[in-house]
């Protein structure tokens, strides 16, 4: 009821978001850091804080997710909270004996200026870090960035901790950006299908998408191993998906061991999938029949579907890599795409988005979010909005049918487990898609129009 408020005239806010389109840093750094087998995560701020992350992704995933907090109170808030993390290390390491253990900044510690490295140095130097066992730290301060930065925050952490210098071996490294476990779980299928010896990190397959087993699993069986976050400096290259949650990382490696880099946009959608295939190809990789398969059936697929998607109008909200990507498949297959709109600030958004659009005629915005959206939809109409969960009010409101994607998404399952990436991936959005607008157009339809085929 609250949207019917919504003023159709729109004016420029600097100092106030209405319904961000995003979430805190620290989200996104424990969900990079879960990709890593037997590690666990450690928000250094209040429970409140802690509780927030873990509850916003066991929702999302629908899985139990671990993590630990500093504990913060009034003493901590204070004088520094450098006490409550060397006891957290300590009994950390004593009651659940991870392999890694991933530090993390909340807004609290940051504000105060605990200085992370000096800590965890302490707490080596005093012995409460077993030997054997890893420490990852980053800076993940919510008044700026969003979950993607803290998502790329902590996939730079784990190079900076794991990228050692070598001899280059045969492996590449594979960087899948901030998407979905089965996401991940696709980019490994392709490039183990064209014969690839791929280190694929992080990779949260396996870890938020497991089996129900009647057992609880503090560290599941997924994500990446320590044996193989060793081997990242040594690769012959690095494919980073998604420019904004991978590039940071994939560059630091360059800079650091001489591994180069390519810098892909995530691979949803034809295009874009047929470039991450391409950059396969080009490392050695050879497309199988069973990738070549897989394409065509996405293409017959589109062949048969494109034109209940001619000239159609969608809406768009996310995060800045995905947007991308979905700009482009759905250009490609026939949607006028009007308004795109991220809750994360990065400069080069508009021109990624319109590039990929292949027009400026459109309405695109970083750092925005719903309301602003609500706004632009009320003065141009569309026919389809494709955002997290929560656009399912603007949707209800505006009689406008929603596909949900992104991050968070709490009234739906299925994104852990059937992926948007790769051409598999490509053959569910097309699904998913169609179904929204043949199912609002079986419910709209007069009578005399209603009919069995579409
Ligand atoms: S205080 Fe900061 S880190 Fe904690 S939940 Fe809020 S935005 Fe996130």
């Amino acid at each position: 009821m609250l949207l019917r408020h919504t003023p159709e005239k729109l004016e420029e806010r600097e100092a106030l978001t209405i319904q961000p389109a995003k979430t805190c840093q620290p989200v996104g750094a424990m969900y990079a850091a879960l990709g890593i087998h037997g590690c666990l995560p450690h928000s250094h701020g209040s429970q409140g804080c802690c509780a927030y992350h873990r509850s916003a992704l066991t929702r999302h995933y629908r899985e139990p997710v671990m993590a630990a907090t500093s504990s913060f109170t009034e003493g901590a808030s204070v004088f520094g909270g450098q006490a409550n993390l060397l006891e957290a290390i300590q009994n950390i390491f004593t009651l659940y004996n991870p392999d890694v253990l991933s530090i993390h900044t909340t807004c609290l510690s940051e504000t105060i200026g605990d200085d992370l490295p000096q800590i965890i140095a302490k707490a080596y130097d005093e012995g409460k870090v077993p030997d054997g066992k890893f420490i990852l730290k980053t800076n993940t301060p919510s008044y700026v960035g969003s979950h993607v930065t803290g998502f790329s925050n902590m996939v730079k952490s784990i190079v900076d901790s794991f990228g050692k210098k070598g001899p280059k071996g045969k492996h590449i490294n594979i960087i899948p950006g901030y998407v979905e476990p089965s996401d991940m779980a696709e980019v490994k299928h392709i490039a183990k299908s064209m014969g690839l010896d791929a280190v694929v990190f992080p990779d949260t397959d396996g870890v938020l998408n497991g089996p129900q087993t009647g057992h609880f699993e503090m560290y599941p069986r997924g994500g990446t191993t320590i044996d193989n976050l060793k081997r990242i400096g040594t690769a012959r290259a690095t494919i980073a998906l998604g420019p904004l949650a991978s590039g940071p990382a994939a560059k630091a490696l360059d800079t650091s061991c001489g591994v180069p880099c390519e810098l892909l946009n995530l691979p949803i959608g034809l295009s874009a999938t047929d470039d991450f295939v391409s950059a396969l190809r080009k490392l050695g990789g050879v497309v199988s029949d069973e990738i070549e398969y897989e394409r065509g059936q996405l293409l017959d697929m589109l062949t048969d579907m494109q034109q209940y998607f001619h000239n159609r109008k969608v809406a768009l909200i996310g995060d800045p890599d995905q947007l991308v990507s979905l700009t482009q498949f759905l250009t490609d297959i026939g949607f006028t795409v009007r308004h795109v709109i991220t809750g994360t600030s990065g400069k080069k958004f508009i021109k990624r988005v319109t590039d990929a659009a292949g027009t400026e005629d459109m309405n695109v915005r970083e750092g925005s979010d719903f309301f602003y959206l609500h706004q632009l939809i009320l003065n141009e109409k569309v026919d389809l909005i494709i955002g997290n969960s929560y656009a399912k009010y603007m949707s209800r409101d505006l009689d406008i049918p929603h596909v949900r994607m992104g991050f968070p998404i709490y009234d739906r399952v299925g994104h852990q487990y059937f992926p948007t990436a790769g051409y598999r991936g490509a053959m569910r959005l097309v699904e998913k898609l169609l179904s929204a607008l043949m199912d609002y157009q079986d419910k709209t339809v007069p009578e005399e129009k209603f009919d069995l085929v579409m």
